[in-house]
């Protein structure tokens, strides 16, 4: 009888003691790889260790801008004009060809357009956003999803 008691009162304390949800936020470091896709047709966006979007740059020119798919990694490359400060016309993805861009959605800064697609972490995939001006480094998670996953800071911001 008494030991049936004791398991039960164990039971409770698990149940109490279990580590709060935002203790379990998965944090991405810096440098962590993000296995990108389309949110549209779902194909990934990143290979050869380049995460590649086809841009339209202010002129009207169509290219290719490659970019780091590892967090905080700024680094870009770009067959087309698109020189530091540049507000890319779109972002579309180069699989299916539909706009990237987030309607009514601006960087934080308040002065750009928003593009969007989908990051895989472990199992789970989140909505990732970044801004559409060259060389600004804002970039963003749905707020849905920053309750289960938190993004590390970069000092380069
Ligand atoms: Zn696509
Ligand atoms: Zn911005």
């Amino acid at each position: 009888m008494s030991e049936k008691k004791e398991s039960s009162g164990n039971r409770w304390q698990r149940h109490v003691w279990q580590p709060h949800n935002y203790n379990n936020r998965t944090r991405l470091t810096t440098g962590t790889f993000l296995q990108s896709f389309c949110p549209h047709c779902d194909a990934e966006l990143t290979h050869d260790d380049k995460l590649s979007l086809q841009v339209q740059n202010a002129a009207g020119e169509r290219g290719i801008l490659d970019l780091s798919p590892y967090l905080n990694n700024f680094t870009r490359e770009t067959n087309i004009y698109l020189p530091e400060g540049e507000r890319m016309q779109d972002v579309v993805c180069p699989h299916c060809k539909k706009s990237l861009i987030i309607q009514g959605e601006t960087c934080e800064h308040g002065d750009s357009q928003v593009a969007g697609f989908i990051v895989g972490v472990g199992n789970t995939r989140v909505s990732f956003f970044i801004c559409t001006k060259i060389g600004c480094h804002w970039h963003a998670m749905a707020a849905d999803d920053s309750s289960r996953i938190m993004l590390e800071d970069s000092d380069e911001w």
